[in-house]
């Protein structure tokens, strides 16, 4: 989509730290690490949200899902714990409207989601 932060950075127009890339997601180290880790995995598909995914999209879910999993494995964070977020909407703090899911670690994350 044009004018999209995300999809300039999936189309490499925008430079970005690209730690996992495959058909159908990417994932690049977030700007402003809130952890030690903090990487963001985006489908390259441009869904506004998370209330955009619909069953026609159950194998792109399964495909972030394993992406979280392998790259906190190579991130050596996967014994230690870490944790796999998405905001949705203003309310939920989404800035960038282009689906993306955060995976932190590497430090004790507190247990307020707030
Ligand atoms: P959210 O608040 O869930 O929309 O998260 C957006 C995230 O994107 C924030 O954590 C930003 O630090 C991050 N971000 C913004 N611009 C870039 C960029 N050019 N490259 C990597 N991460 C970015
Ligand atoms: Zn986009």
């Amino acid at each position: 989509m044009e004018d999209c932060l995300f999809c300039k950075i999936i189309k490499k127009e925008i430079e970005s730290q690209i730690v996992f890339e495959n058909e159908s997601v990417i994932a690049f180290k977030d700007i402003n690490p809130q952890a030690p880790v903090h990487i963001l995995i985006v489908p390259k598909e441009h869904f506004t949200s998370f209330l955009d995914v619909s069953y026609a999209d159950t194998q792109l879910v399964i495909d972030i899902f394993q992406a979280a999993k392998k790259i906190a494995q190579k991130e050596g964070i996967a014994e230690k714990g870490f944790r796999f977020a998405v905001n949705v909407g203003d309310e939920g703090g989404q800035i960038i409207k282009h689906l993306h899911f955060h995976l932190l670690g590497g430090r004790q994350l507190s247990g307020s989601l707030g």
